[in-house]
């Protein structure tokens, strides 16, 4: 079967021909995959910036967000069954037996590093025509949401930050009074810095969480993504005509920032700038380059005097795939052609090259891989 795959040693991106993987375990399925979607994470792969092949592998086959059908299964299989469509997760638990994110089936809070990731580190990914793994990675979605199911895993990160700030705003009064159909969000305002695939989807889910949501971004509105953000009754505002200051303005006291760029300089600045008990997260990695110029004592003193919480979130676990898939419903309801929008291209597999190494375009583009 083909596969999309890179040879970080020769560095290069080849589509090749990579052996069928049949089920060797009772708890095995076997996915003949539908679709990939192509984010920055597999175009860093693809300029061997990180991307490492399994042990004893030349090769890595990549792609990591992904929709299969499942066309068999071991004996002892009971989550899924043959005709199922699933999203499978990324990453694999380490080895470790003192790692107490891996043993209690959280690796997304691994503790040692030493996890794999299927399509990134030491695992073949899923841009190729079938996959088996443990039935424990897979996630049903229902069959009316196919043709934007691929927008789950990238969704599963707004939803894994979405739930620890309601955890985490558990310590004080956060609640909003009464709830009601609006979402329980809908008394505090929120901002999205950026808005790639990633910040338009967190936009999706705060806002159907109730959040009253403004979109941060560079490009001057109107533009296909504005158009977009309006039309889920949130606001988008352009950094080349708004300073964050003039933001603070426009929005009152910002609760939560749901930070979506991999943009360092522009997410300090607007730590300068969040409300009384505000909770900003941070989803982006950032390519190093030089140092800037912080106000740490204003940061820190806010920080104290606001009650204020920075942290940062990775990858996912089985329950957040479960939110993503609910979640998707929920905006196929509310907002359908937005939410088809997101997906700007489904391409053939031959055109990898132009997607992995081209000019990004659109917004989500996919291969389809059957
Ligand atoms: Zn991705
Ligand atoms: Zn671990």
């Amino acid at each position: 079967m083909k596969a999309i795959a890179v040879v970080p040693k020769s560095r290069e991106v080849q589509l090749i021909d990579h052996p069928e993987p049949r089920i060797s375990s009772s708890t095995g399925v076997k996915l003949r995959m539908l679709e990939a979607g192509v984010c920055g994470t597999d175009r860093e792969i693809c300029a061997f910036d990180y991307g490492t092949p399994p042990a004893g592998s030349e090769h890595l086959v990549i792609g990591h967000e992904s929709l299969g059908e499942v066309v068999e299964v071991g004996r002892e299989v009971s989550r899924v069954k043959v005709g199922d469509l699933v999203i499978p997760m990324v990453r694999r638990p380490c080895h470790h037996e003192g790692c107490l994110a891996c043993r209690s089936d959280r690796q997304d809070f691994c503790y040692t590093g030493d996890f794999t990731e299927r399509g990134i580190k030491m695992q073949h990914g899923f841009m190729t025509g079938f996959v088996v793994d443990d039935q424990k990675y897979m996630n049903v979605v229902p069959r009316q949401l196919r043709d934007v199911a691929i927008l789950v895993e990238p969704l599963t990160i707004a939803e894994k930050a979405i739930k620890q700030i309601w955890q985490v705003q558990q310590r004080l009064p956060w609640a909003c009074p009464i709830e009601t159909k609006a979402g329980r969000g809908r008394c505090h305002r929120a901002v999205v810095l950026g808005a790639g695939p990633v910040g338009l989807l967190g936009a999706m889910a705060l806002a159907a969480g109730g959040f009253t949501v403004y979109v941060y971004s560079r490009e001057a509105a109107p533009n296909p993504k504005s158009d977009l953000v309006e039309s889920l009754g949130a606001q988008y505002v352009s950094a080349q005509d708004t300073s964050v200051e003039q933001l603070a303005e426009k929005v009152g006291n910002i609760d939560v920032v749901y930070e979506a760029t991999g943009a360092s300089s522009v997410s300090f600045e607007m730590l300068k700038i969040i409300g009384v008990n505000a909770i900003f997260v941070f989803t982006g990695v950032p390519g190093r380059k030089k140092p800037i110029e912080v106000d740490t004592d204003l940061i820190m003193r806010d920080m104290v005097l606001k009650n204020q919480v920075v942290f940062g979130t990775v990858n996912a676990g089985r329950e957040t795939f479960e939110d993503a898939i609910t979640d998707l419903g929920v905006f196929m309801e509310r907002w359908p052609a937005a939410t088809r929008s997101l997906i700007t291209g489904r391409n053939p597999m031959s055109a990898y090259r132009d997607l992995l190494l081209g000019a990004p375009k659109g917004i989500k583009e996919t291969i389809t891989l059957s």
